[in-house]
C-alpha cells in the first residue's frame, strides 16, 4: 500500500508533466524527497533533545529514589530500635509481673504464718491464765490491740526463751508484711507505667511502618515512571530507526519509479521522432498528423492515472466502531494526544489508511499498541491504535487501509475498554509534538 502511494505521488506530479518540462518533474520528486531527507534529520535532532531529556528525567528519578532509599534504610533502622524497645518492655513488664506474683505468695504465706501464731499465743494466754499466772492477765488485758498486746508480753520478761523466739519471728513477719504490702503497691505502680510506655512505642511503630509504607509506594511509583521514561528512551531510538529504514525505502523506490518513468518517456520520445520522420517522408497525407502525433503522446501520461485522494477528511477510515468517549486535546492539565473511541463486546481495530507497521508490541502505558507509517500524497503520517486486546499484525509488516489489527481492549493504562487513536504528521514522538486532532481526518 505504501509502494502504491508513492506511485499516486509520483503519476500525480506525472499528470502535470504537459506544463513542466521533465527536468523539472524529477527535480520536484527530488526536492520532495530532500524535503523528507530534512524532516528526518529534524526528527532525529528532536529525537535527541527528547533522549537528553529523558535521560536527565531520569537521573532525577534516581536522585529521589536513592533519598527515599535513604529514609527507608533510616526508618529500617528505628522500627528495629523501637522493635527492641517494646522488647525490652515487655520483658520488663513480665519481669515485675513476675515479682508482683511473688510477693502476693510471700504474703499469703506470711498472713498464714501470723494467723497461726495468733492460734498458738491465744492458747499460750488462755494456758498462763488457767495456771494462775494471774498476775500478768490485767497488763495483758490492757492491750489496745494485738500488736500492742506482744509489746507487753514481751516487756513482761516473764515468758520462756522459746516464747519470746515466737514472739519476735512474729513481730518479724508482721513488719514484712507491711512492707511487702507497699512494695507491691509500688510495683503496680511501676507496672502502670511501663504499660503506658508499651503503648507509646506500640503506636510509634505503627506510624513508623506507616511512614515506610508510604515512602514504599512513592518508590514504586518513582520506580514506574523511571521504567516508563527508559521504555519511551528505548523506543524512541527504536522507533526512528523504523522510520529511518521506511523513509530509505520509500527513496529507494521513487527513484526507481522515476528511472523507469524516463526509460519509458525516452522509448516514447524515440518513437515519437520515428514518426514524425516517417510522416515527414510520407509527405502527401501530411498537414494534421504531427499535431494529433504530439496530442496522442501528451495524453499518454496524463489519462490512466486514477486521481490521488483528496487529503482532506476521506484519506483515513474510522479505525473502529464505538462513539468517542473522549477528544484530542488538553485533560487533566496534559495533553490527550489521540480520541478514545469506546464500545462493549468483542470489536475489531482496522488501519485507517495503508501503511507499514513499525512497532507492535506491549508498552505499560498504551498496552498492546501498533503504530504505523504511511505516506499519503507525500505527506508522512503516523497512526497509534492503544490499548489494544491483541495484536494481529507484527512489525515491518505492510498492512492495507481497513486490514484488522487486532481487538479492542483495555490493556496498559486503560479504565474501561476502547481504543486510544493518535495521529501525527509525521514521525512519532514521546512529546507527541506531532499529533493532530484525528477525529479531524476522519470521514
Ligand atoms: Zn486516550
Amino acid at each position: 500500500m505504501k509502494r502504491k502511494a508513492a506511485v499516486i505521488t509520483l503519476t500525480a506530479a506525472l499528470t502535470f508533466s504537459g506544463v513542466l518540462p521533465i527536468g523539472d518533474v524529477r527535480s520536484a520528486a527530488a526536492a520532495s524527497i530532500d524535503q523528507k531527507i530534512e524532516e528526518v534529520q529534524k526528527q532525529q535532532e528532536q529525537n535527541q533533545q527528547e533522549q537528553q531529556q529523558s535521560k536527565e528525567e531520569i537521573t532525577k528519578i534516581q536522585e529521589e529514589q536513592e533519598h527515599v532509599e535513604s529514609e527507608i534504610k533510616r526508618l529500617d533502622t528505628a522500627v528495629m530500635d523501637t522493635n527492641d524497645k517494646l522488647d525490652k518492655k515487655q520483658a520488663e513488664i513480665d519481669e515485675t509481673n513476675q515479682h508482683i506474683e511473688e510477693l502476693k505468695q510471700e504474703i499469703t504465706i506470711l498472713k498464714e504464718r501470723i494467723a497461726e501464731r495468733d492460734a498458738l499465743l491465744k492458747d499460750r494466754v488462755r494456758a498462763m491464765y488457767e495456771n494462775g499466772a494471774v498476775s500478768y492477765l490485767d497488763v495483758l488485758l490492757g492491750a489496745k490491740d494485738f500488736g500492742d498486746f506482744v509489746e507487753r508480753v514481751s516487756a513482761l520478761n516473764v515468758i520462756a526463751e522459746q516464747d519470746r523466739t515466737i514472739l519476735e519471728e512474729h513481730k518479724a513477719d508482721k513488719l514484712s508484711l507491711e512492707e511487702k504490702k507497699v512494695e507491691v503497691e509500688e510495683e503496680l505502680a511501676a507496672l502502670e507505667v511501663k504499660l503506658k510506655e508499651l503503648e507509646g512505642l506500640k503506636q510509634q511503630l505503627n506510624s513508623q511502618m506507616a511512614e515506610k509504607q508510604t515512602l514504599m509506594e512513592s518508590l514504586e511509583k518513582q520506580e514506574g515512571e523511571l521504567h516508563s521514561h527508559v521504555e519511551e528512551l528505548e523506543n524512541a531510538e527504536q522507533l526512528l530507526a523504523a522510520q529511518e529504514a521506511a523513509f530509505k525505502e520509500e527513496k529507494a523506490e521513487a527513484e526507481r519509479l522515476a528511472r523507469e518513468e524516463a526509460e519509458r518517456r525516452a522509448r516514447e520520445e524515440a518513437a515519437a521522432r520515428a514518426a514524425s520522420e516517417e510522416a515527414a517522408k510520407q509527405q502527401s497525407s501530411s498537414n494534421t498528423s504531427n499535431a494529433s502525433n504530439s496530442q496522442s503522446s501528451s495524453n499518454t501520461s496524463s489519462t490512466p492515472a486514477p486521481a490521488p485522494k483528496p487529503s482532506g477528511s476521506s484519506t483515513f477510515i474510522w479505525p473502529a466502531n464505538g462513539y468517542v468517549s473522549s477528544g484530542y486535546g488538553s485533560r487533566w492539565g496534559t495533553l490527550h494526544a489521540g480520541a478514545d473511541i469506546a464500545a462493549g463486546g468483542t470489536v475489531p481495530i482496522v488501519a485507517a489508511a495503508g501503511g507499514t507497521v513499525i512497532r507492535a508490541e506491549y508498552s505499560s502505558s498504551y498496552g498492546n499498541v501498533v503504530y504505523i507509517a504511511h505516506n499519503i500524497n507525500g505527506q508522512n503520517y503516523t497512526t497509534v491504535y492503544a490499548h489494544m486486546r491483541s495484536l494481529n499484525v507484527s512489525y515491518g509488516q505492510r498492512v492495507s487501509q481497513g486490514q484488522m489489527l487486532g481487538y479492542m481492549g483495555n490493556t496498559g493504562n486503560s479504565y474501561g475498554q476502547h481504543l486510544h487513536f493518535e495521529l501525527h504528521l509525521g514521525g512519532w514522538n514521546a512529546a507527541k509534538s506531532n499529533s493532530v486532532d484525528p477525529l479531524r481526518y476522519l470521514p
